[in-house]
């Protein structure tokens, strides 16, 4: 039995803290912390209907080291799960080596005043965690997460060389309302709007953003449109799987999703560009996210499905081989378990196995890790069980030449 601090209070906290919740052998004791402790305190009376389990809360300012510390001194907690934004990354592994507690997030980090995710600055504590002792497991959610395990799968069993990686994301449901993100909406649009780049025979190529589209068909769904973004995960599943020669990630928005999105860019809304109003200084894409629905509140009325995956070719035993894994997850269903939207699942349930992985030694060793670089086999062995089974194809017809 070990003791978890769980930061972030969102949609995917909540998820997070339940699925924590239920299993009380591996996660003995909780304290959910987040800068707002009233919705902490929301999800742990839903914890203690759910469960009939009681769960400590706080408030804390993850931006702030000394205060953090303060709370892992209190609380000695086995791993911080870090399930805040991605602004919080750098603070809360500070915070986690002066106290030499165990870190997993979702997200890797970025800077306010510039819309770049990179790992540079998280794979730069790659010393101080070794010689710390303790483990910082970066991007343990669904994407990046689950896919840089799915890749890992397949090339532990299924291939010699992993050569064309090509990861699929689509949102196939509805929440009726007529402009929301799944996630955090600054993080989200800034994801978004920025370039998209891919990985090809060495280079990275950069293309304007959504510029590259096509049809792709998800099963249980049918064709969608998908876009070429650029994701995270690729920066370091090109390092720990050097055969490959070219990776991407594609996404789909709808037709109306990317109308108002337009809309809202050529207005100025999503400007992360300082404007002043009325002799305040406000961020645009700030203000909009306090117009937004908050992503939590899409899960009532939610329909319909995520899949996300990854079509993979490559060779083994000299032969061209192809290959599809992936996982489908139905949005009401997760409302009817913990109250959350499939997205805010998705990414909740790989961060509590992530957490179990390590306080369970199936996952372990001094440093800074992608999730890629371990055993992939004890993860999926489980992710079915705690609510996001997979399922694989050889000899897939993949969508991409
Ligand atoms: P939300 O915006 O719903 O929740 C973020 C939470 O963090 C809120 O409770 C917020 O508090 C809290 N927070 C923000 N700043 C601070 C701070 N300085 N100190 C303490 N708490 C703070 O986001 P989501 O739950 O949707 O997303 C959480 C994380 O998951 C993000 O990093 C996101 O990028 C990542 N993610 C990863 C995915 C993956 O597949 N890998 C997919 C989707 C999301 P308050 O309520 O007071 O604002």
């Amino acid at each position: 039995m070990h003791r978890v601090l769980i930061i972030g209070a969102g949609g995917v906290g909540n998820v997070v803290a339940h699925k924590c919740a239920a299993e009380p052998s591996v996660f003995g004791e909780i304290l959910l912390a987040s800068r707002t402790k009233s919705k902490c305190d929301a999800i742990a009376l839903s914890i203690q209907k759910k469960y009939n389990r009681t769960i400590q809360t706080a408030a804390v300012d993850a931006d702030n080291v000394p205060e953090l510390v303060a709370l892992i001194q209190s609380f000695q907690p086995a791993i911080v799960i870090n399930v805040a934004l991605p602004y919080q990354d750098l603070t809360i592994m500070d915070a986690c080596l002066e106290t030499k507690v165990h870190y997993l997030d979702t997200a890797n980090y970025e800077p306010r005043e510039v819309a770049k995710f990179e790992y540079k600055w998280q794979w730069a504590y790659q010393e101080r965690f070794k010689q710390a002792g303790i483990m910082a497991v970066l991007g343990c959610g669904f994407d990046p997460g689950v896919t840089n395990i799915f890749t890992a799968r397949a090339a532990k069993h299924f291939f010699d060389e992993i050569h064309y990686l090509d990861i699929v994301d689509c949102n196939a449901g509805n929440h009726g309302k007529a402009f929301a993100t799944n996630f955090n909406p600054e993080i989200n649009i800034r994801e978004i709007t920025q370039n998209g780049r891919y990985y090809e025979n060495g280079l990275w190529i950069e293309t304007k953003p959504l510029e590259i589209h096509q049809p792709v068909n998800y099963p249980e769904i049918g064709p969608r449109e998908s876009y070429l973004l650029y994701h995270e995960e690729l920066e370091s599943l090109v390092i720990h799987f050097p055969t490959l020669k070219r990776a991407r990630f594609w996404m789909t928005f709808s037709e109306n999703y990317l109308t108002h999105l337009r809309v809202l860019q050529n207005v100025g809304m999503t400007s992360i560009q300082p404007v002043k109003y009325k002799g305040i200084e406000i961020i645009p894409i700030e203000f909009l996210k306090a117009l937004l629905p908050d992503p939590s509140s899409l899960a009532e009325n939610y329909t319909g499905q995520t899949s996300i995956g990854c079509q993979i070719r490559g060779i083994k035993d000299g032969k061209p081989r192809t290959y599809f894994i992936y996982n489908n997850c139905d949005h009401a269903a997760c409302y009817q378990e913990v109250g959350a939207q499939g997205v805010s699942y998705t990414t909740g349930v790989p961060a509590m196995l992530g957490a179990l992985m390590v306080l369970t030694g199936k996952w372990s060793g001094a440093g800074v890790w992608n999730v890629e670089q371990f055993d992939p086999d004890p993860f999926l062995d489980l992710l079915g069980k705690y609510g996001l089974p997979w399922h694989e194809i050889l000899d897939y017809k993949l969508d991409f030449d």
